[in-house]
């Protein structure tokens, strides 16, 4: 790719950046709990179902948090923004890596 090429597709892809504050690193997985005693729904049926957002820190460390059904909505948004917005930068690396050695790439 040539050197405006890539300048222009640099441009692009900045300009195409999610929000940068609405952001959310981790998983979403669904649970079900349940209840030991004293609880209709639990003595039926499979339990409650719920969202669990989990978060891994390096050295195996990891948070979890249950989430409202509200907020399991603005979770899946704000972890597809962070996905985004990861391999979207990563991409601009790429282009600066290629600007860097013009030559290799033309
Ligand atoms: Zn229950």
């Amino acid at each position: 790719m040539k050197q405006e090429k890539i300048i222009k597709a640099r441009t692009k892809l900045a300009a195409s950046l999610p929000s940068t504050t609405e952001i959310l690193r981790g998983s979403l997985l669904h649970r079900r709990i349940r209840h030991r005693s004293g609880c209709a729904v639990c003595a039926k049926g499979p339990g409650h179902p719920v969202w669990v957002l989990t978060i891994s820190y390096p050295g195996g460390r990891t948070k979890q948090i249950s989430l409202s059904a509200e907020q399991k909505v603005l979770v899946q948004q704000s972890l597809r923004n962070y996905r985004k917005l990861k391999d979207t930068l990563e991409r601009i690396c790429e282009l600066n890596l290629q600007l860097l050695r013009p030559e290799k790439h033309a």
